[in-house]
């Protein structure tokens, strides 16, 4: 597999993920602890217009705005659209990108814990998810096949990436336990990338458990409210199994909503504050096992 030579970590892609851009700050103070010998770390702060007026976006989305169509130049971009074609001449241009990897760092109102986002189930990838979990028992893996699309996400620049999700905590806050986990899984993956150029062997698992993307689930809506909110019983279990029968939603007048899936599932992002303005109240995911190949193993 090919060598990394140049590494940019990203935070701050959504202003109210505060975490991230005060993890740059603290590599700005400290940057020995992000070099590695084998390549280059450049730390990005993804929309600094957010992150100062502490909102998510100003006009849209940012990790929407990287499908290849919308990174051509429009007359009148919103200040999001303009800053995707500023990071996608920083760390791409998507497709050729002079990034080899990037780590786009996120936190959730869920109760994520660690969770780490793959989009490739490519050699790279799937062995840097064992490497970080076999460093940090606690870490879940949330896989989301790309498939043949053409991804909006910051990530979707370069060839390899990471999504690093922590939480729970509010947006605009920082957390010291947060900021350490999150530092923690950073620093595994800057090492396993460090490992994976110098042809280390690594002593990985065999296996490897992803909770696979299924299905968005929104909230029942009425007359422009929201008819229900998250069962009391459901609520921080993420990654847990949710039978069919389940209770899944609390109707304001305190009647129950089931699950009426026909499989079992394990919910993620269970209400994720972000998701609110879709109505989105959770990610459902299934269960799965991954074989995790050797480092000499060819990329599919
Ligand atoms: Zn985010």
């Amino acid at each position: 597999m090919s060598h990394i030579k140049n590494v940019a970590i990203v935070g701050g892609t959504h202003g109210n993920e505060v975490t991230g851009p005060y993890l740059l700050r603290r590599w700005q103070l400290r940057p020995e602890e992000i070099k590695r010998p084998s390549f280059s770390t450049r730390l990005c702060l993804g929309n600094p217009k957010a992150f100062k007026e502490n909102r998510r976006f100003v006009d849209e989305d940012l990790n929407r705005c990287f499908a290849g169509d919308s990174l051509q130049s429009r007359d009148s971009p919103s200040y999001e659209a303009a800053r995707a074609s500023v990071l996608n001449y920083e760390i791409g241009p998507k497709g050729s990108s002079k990034y080899d990897f990037v780590i786009d760092i996120h936190t959730s109102t869920s109760n994520c814990g660690a969770m780490l986002v793959l989009t490739g189930d490519d050699v790279f990838s799937i062995r840097l998810a064992a490497y970080i979990q076999g460093k940090i028992p606690e870490t879940r893996i949330h896989y989301i096949p790309s498939g043949d699309g053409d991804p909006p996400f910051l990530g979707s620049l370069v060839s390899r990436s990471l999504g690093v999700e922590t939480g729970p905590i509010p947006q605009g806050v920082l957390r010291y336990d947060i900021f350490e986990l999150t530092r923690r899984v950073v620093l595994s993956a800057l090492d396993f990338a460090h490992n994976h150029n110098s042809g280390l062997q690594l002593d990985l698992p065999k296996e490897l458990t992803v909770f696979k993307m299924h299905q968005r689930l929104k909230y029942p809506m009425e007359e422009g409210y929201l008819a229900a909110m998250i069962h009391e019983s459901l609520q921080g279990r993420d990654y847990e199994p949710l039978n069919p029968g389940d209770p899944l939603f609390r109707c304001l007048d305190g009647s129950l909503l089931s699950y009426e899936g026909a499989r079992i599932v394990y919910p993620v992002f269970i209400n994720e504050a972000a998701y609110y303005r879709e109505q989105l109240a959770m990610v459902l995911t299934t269960k799965e096992t991954l074989s995790v190949p050797g480092a000499d193993a060819a990329d599919a």
